[in-house]
């Protein structure tokens, strides 16, 4: 049975992210470069395609993402048409300071000095939406008003000159259509934490690791994962670590989350969950279930 990963408001999210996408020229997609298709929000393409807006897509927090598979997603995406992708960090202030010329570039009929060029920024909760926002905006903060029409709190900023940076149209939850989709955007905290879940996520992380990355595995935990299945790669941190519980036993959800922590700091190395192949055997295998 599939996991209900989200209650779904997906009818008025879309609602919104329709009538805000009208009234802009360029859509800043931001994912996360670490799984770009995990936590992208097919809605977003969708609606862009049916309005026929060009995409800025950001890989965004590149600096925790393997670079090999970043290059090889954004070959992938620069194929589609009307998609220009790029790997940023938008911690990074040079690479936010980007966007606009790439924005530009993508929308050359606003370019003729009388009509201002109209951004908006979209994406699920925790890719770096905001970030990149504060990151845009050092340069110049100017609020030119709510959009009551839209929603209350989205906001429509003067990036001057003649540019305007909508942020994202009410909260837009990933598509979770697969569940190794949900497991990946666990592991990445780009989805709530749930203790019930952080075991099973931790060994979902863990088999892509050792399939992947057991070099880095072995560099940072200072094991052989050469024999190792994920419940015993959790173990075998847990042994290293010290995580025991009352009696001696080991306590495998420390053991977990020192795994999923390691992960999302970037400490264990740069690391990707998906490549475009990837997605598509686990596509393939999920639909001939
Ligand atoms: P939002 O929900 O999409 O607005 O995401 P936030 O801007 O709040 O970012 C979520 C988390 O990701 C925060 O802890 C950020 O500091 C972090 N973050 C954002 N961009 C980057 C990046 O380029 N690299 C890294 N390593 N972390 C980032």
């Amino acid at each position: 049975m599939s996991i209900q990963w989200f209650p779904g408001h997906m009818a008025s999210a879309r609602k919104k992210a329709a009538e805000a996408m009208a009234a802009i020229d360029v859509v800043i997609e931001v994912t996360d470069a670490r799984l770009p298709e995990a936590s992208g929000n097919p809605m977003i393409s969708e609606l862009r395609r049916f309005r026929n807006r060009p995409c800025l897509k950001l890989l965004n927090k590149a600096d925790l993402a393997d670079p090999a598979v970043t290059r090889v997603w954004m070959d992938f995406y620069n194929r589609q048409p009307g998609v220009k992708a790029v790997a940023v960090s938008a911690r990074n202030a040079s690479d936010a300071a980007r966007v606009p010329a790439l924005c530009r570039q993508l929308a050359p009929h606003r370019d003729d000095g009388t009509k201002p060029l109209r951004m908006m920024i979209m994406g699920i909760p925790n890719v770096g939406k905001s970030t990149l926002m504060n990151a845009l905006l050092k340069r110049k903060v100017a609020k030119v008003g709510d959009e009551p029409a839209v929603t209350k709190h989205q906001q429509t900023l003067d990036l001057g000159p003649g540019m305007t940076l909508t942020d994202t149209p009410g909260m837009m939850w990933p598509k979770i259509d697969y569940d190794p989709d949900g497991y990946m955007l666990a592991a990445s905290h780009a989805i709530g934490r749930n203790a019930v879940i952080d075991e099973e996520v931790a060994a979902f992380l863990g088999s892509i690791l050792l399939e992947r990355y057991p070099a880095l595995l072995a560099a940072r935990y200072r094991i052989d994962p050469s024999s190792l299945d994920a419940q015993a790669l959790v173990e075998a941190i847990g042994r290293r670590r010290g995580c025991l519980v009352k009696g001696g036993g080991l306590d495998l959800e420390k053991a977990s989350l020192i795994l999923l922590q390691d992960y999302r700091d970037g400490v264990i190395g740069r690391i990707s969950l998906e490549t475009p192949e990837s997605r598509a055997a686990m596509i393939a295998r999920i639909e001939t279930e």
